[in-house]
């Protein structure tokens, strides 16, 4: 690999290589068995670690162990001495052992885990409500309740046999060896007979519900707390249809012989994939209002596709992870192609890419395979998942699908119960496309950035000649020229098309192409199959046409590009495409697109649409849209929004965020109405926080504080504190924001310290500090890291931002007041 583009802002002073973790032995199977004592929320462990030495007289054994008590190590009921430092438990064997023989290891240990293993008790916070006790093993903490080797790079057969308060549930990986009943315990004992890597181990236990089905010969099982259980067709009902196009589309079938999906509460991430039994956020859950625009089949086909991806094949270490994560996001992605078609397809592709550019222009820029990083999960970003998604969407679109199907199944073939990295990935696709495939890996993978492309075209009517100016504008972080192929549609008026694939190979490029008479439409990589930014410097007779272009790429981008044409024509336009665009995702940039262009005409329109269109999720962009006018009767209509129970959930949430904004002087009682209102993840209560927030008065932040108190949902604290960065010249505000970086709640810590990025105030540095460097939460350390940079580069300016921002929304008032005038000079013929 050749890397000469290492991105920007993504390392901090410090940071070194990591290369994948070398051990002098092979742990070949675990089996635990762990009691669980809830009100104590610990656990006493006994494991038994079978492992082979790699080399000769092997004299001793390191194990991960983090923040345990280690009570007895033996070996054939002998006990050995051992040495252990709080998270590395070195095991001095009595004799040598030779490379390639056999010993079993086994270790006593009590454990309050801090992490890895995570108890959720009744009255923890107001949604918990039974007993609940579950693992999350990625990266590196299943070695905070199990002594064992903690990294990918193994793989070992397992057993969990847990013992739990009778009549509680235990799930883990794998088989059920058997049920039984001691004294107070009921005893769960699961195998995993195939090998996979330590961190995929998991236990979830308590008093769960479950609903059982089978898929040919794989049982499918889905647990959920105690009175959850009507819940569960509405979220699972498709997941034997994902595992069976999964089947189909790599040509490997399920590889388990039952996959179990387990709801808890209080989860830390959207979904884990532990091998055979996925565990995930009791937040996907959700009734039958909040299932006209919310689904659950993107995280069940996210976390389900990763059993090929990252479970059978695993990345050899976390450099690498994108081979876990790029393949779950775009293969989410391709079973919503199968499932809702193309158009869906390509724009949940676009909106992928668009969740790497709001990393890349926010944060940071780095490659895809980096070496150079200090904790694991800052490789879980936006460039491992939506990123590289679009990489290998790029990847199949130029060596076809049928190739791209054929690459992925020897990929699994080969390195299935094994590791593989990014060399072996691409070496299997050269192998089966019989081609070189290092440009293509060295220039999206193993460097940073992407491709930014202008295009404009001049056609010449004596010579019959279409000339295509494509100039490469990427930033410094990306390479100076990308070189790849590129389709080109030509349209002519009675619609007949032309395709041809151009190679992009320049800084700036002509490309002359003879046609036999004007194209009507130029299309560029017309259904979005390569990466890139791709900016149309065309005219706005060309951009209106394309707001009604077959292609929903080019709809999308010419109601991303008409904004800056600001006139009536424009507005009409993207008025009328709003109304009678078919597809949601389209009509949604449409409204957004009003939203920007900010003429009263532009206002007007959107709540015209808003009378007729009916799509929950356009209706969600109308409403923010809506947001960026401060008049009486846009706030009349968000509150009428707000009030209406037939609406979904997130679109009353938008149009509490929009009223705020308004700055209407009935916002506040009006929003205070619907602070309570039940909602699928308290979205409502969360943006009437956010719209508190937007409306920025002292009530409005004295309601904020309430909602803070730990008595509060975690959701709703989340909310409360991410609002409170809109108060960043108020001493309570302030102080609260202090107290809040330091809750024992990940998401509340998050969102607070989002809220002080928002705020760029240096008076939060010492907080900011001491959380990067001692922070119990990665997530929260890398946070804090990030925005302490940030405020420091903006250490001038940061005090001022709030002002700033004032100054720039009166100025936006005023500048739409002064082109209504224009525009109503223009309409009576004055200029
Ligand atoms: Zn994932």
């Amino acid at each position: 690999m050749y890397q000469v583009k290492h991105g920007r802002d993504f390392t901090f002073p410090g940071y070194e290589p990591n290369y994948p973790k070398v051990a002098d032995y092979k742990l070949e199977h675990v089996k635990v068995e762990v009691y669980i004592y809830f009100d104590d929320r610990r656990i006493e462990g006994y494991v038994t670690l079978t492992l082979s030495a790699l080399k000769d007289n092997l004299m001793h054994v390191d194990l991960d162990a983090k923040d345990m008590t280690i009570l007895k190590v033996e070996k054939d009921k002998e006990e050995l001495k051992y040495d252990y430092d709080g998270s590395r438990l070195t095991v001095h064997l009595d004799r040598p052992l030779q490379r390639g023989k056999t010993i079993d290891i086994h270790v006593s240990y009590e454990a309050k885990p801090k992490k890895g293993l995570y108890f959720v008790l009744p009255g923890d916070t107001p949604d918990v409500k039974v007993y609940q006790v579950w693992s999350q093993g990625e990266s590196e903490e299943n070695s905070y309740w199990i002594p064992l080797y903690d990294y990918p790079n193994n793989k070992c057969t397992s057993e969990v046999i847990a013992h739990v308060p009778k009549g509680f549930i235990a799930v883990s990986n794998g088989e059920l060896v058997e049920k039984s009943e001691e004294g107070k315990w009921s005893v769960w004992h699961w195998k995993m007979d195939v090998p996979h890597s330590t961190y995929l181990i998991d236990l979830a236990a308590g008093d769960f519900e479950v609903v059982e089905e089978k898929m040919d010969n794989v049982k499918l099982e889905y647990y959920v707390p105690r009175g959850w259980k009507d819940y569960i067709p509405r979220s699972f009902s498709r997941t034997a249809d994902i595992l069976k196009f999964y089947g189909d589309y790599t040509g490997v079938p399920y590889p388990y012989t039952r996959y179990a999906q387990i709801c808890v509460d209080e989860f830390i991430f959207g979904g884990m994939e532990n091998t055979t039994a996925t565990i995930l956020t009791t937040r996907t859950l959700h009734d039958e209002i909040a299932h006209m625009d919310f689904e659950s089949e993107y995280l069940v086909a996210h976390e389900a596709a990763h059993q090929w991806f990252g479970d059978l094949v695993t990345t050899k270490d976390w450099s690498n992870i994108w081979l876990n994560e790029s393949f779950a996001t775009y293969f989410e992605a391709l079973y919503t192609r199968h499932w809702k078609g193309e158009e869906e397809f390509t724009y949940e592709m676009i909106q992928n890419f668009d969740a790497y550019l709001k990393e890349y222009s926010t944060r940071y820029s780095r490659p895809i395979v980096t070496r150079v990083f200090q904790i694991p999960i800052e490789m879980f970003d936006a460039h491992s998942y939506p990123k590289g998604a679009v990489v290998l969407h790029t990847l199949k679109n130029i060596i076809g699908e049928d190739n791209f199907k054929k690459a992925v199944k020897l990929y699994l073939e080969r390195f299935k119960f094994n590791v593989a990295d990014t060399e072996d990935l691409r070496k299997v696709f050269e192998e089966v496309v019989k081609k070189d495939l290092e440009w293509f890996f060295d220039q999206f993978v193993y460097n940073a950035g992407h491709p930014v492309l202008n295009v404009s075209t001049k056609w010449d009517n004596d010579s019959k000649m279409l000339t295509i100016n494509i100039k490469q504008k990427q930033g410094d972080d990306s390479l100076d020229i990308y070189k790849f192929p590129i389709e080109v549609e030509f349209q002519y008026k009675d619609g007949k098309k032309e395709r041809k694939t151009i190679q992009l190979s320049e800084k700036s490029q002509s490309i002359y192409v003879p046609l036999k008479e004007k194209p009507e439409f130029v299309y560029i990589d017309p259904e979005f199959k390569a990466i890139k930014v791709l900016n149309l410097e065309y005219d706005v007779e060309t951009l209106i046409k394309l707001l009604k272009s077959e292609y929903v790429y080019y709809r999308v981008l010419a109601a991303r590009t008409l904004p800056k044409f600001k006139s009536r024509k424009v507005v009409d336009a993207l008025k009328d495409a709003l109304i009678n665009e078919k597809f949601w995702g389209a009509a949604a940039e449409m409204a957004t697109a009003l939203g920007k262009i900010n003429l009263t005409e532009a206002m007007e329109a959107l709540l015209e649409a808003e009378k007729s269109v009916k799509h929950p999720k356009v209706r969600r962009a109308i409403m923010s849209a809506l947001g960026n006018y401060k008049e009486e009767k846009v706030a009349e209509v968000l509150a009428k929004v707000l009030a209406d129970d037939k609406e979904s959930y997130y679109v009353r949430t938008n149009a509490a965020i929009s009223l705020g904004k308004t700055k209407w002087p009935k916002a506040y009682e009006t929003l205070m109405k619907y602070i309570d209102v039940p909602s699928h993840t308290y979205t409502i209560t969360r943006g009437v926080l956010n719209g508190l927030g937007e409306l920025g008065t002292e009530e409005a932040l004295q309601t904020i504080l309430e909602y803070t108190d730990k008595k509060k949902p975690t959701y709703v604290r989340a909310g409360a504190a991410q609002a409170l960065g809109k108060f960043p010249d108020k001493k309570t505000a302030q102080d609260k924001l202090i107290e809040l970086l330091n809750d024992e709640n990940l998401f509340v810590k998050l969102a607070s310290v989002n809220s002080v990025k928002i705020t760029m105030d240096p008076r939060y540095l010492p907080v900011l500090d001491s959380l990067a460097n001692t922070d119990i939460f990665d997530r929260t350390r890398r946070a804090a890291k990030e925005v302490a940079r940030y405020i420091r580069k903006n250490i001038e300016k940061g005090v001022e931002y709030k002002k700033l921002l004032e100054e720039l929304d009166k100025m936006r008032e005023e500048h739409r007041k002064l082109f209504d005038n224009m525009l109503k000079l223009e309409a009576k013929g004055v200029i």
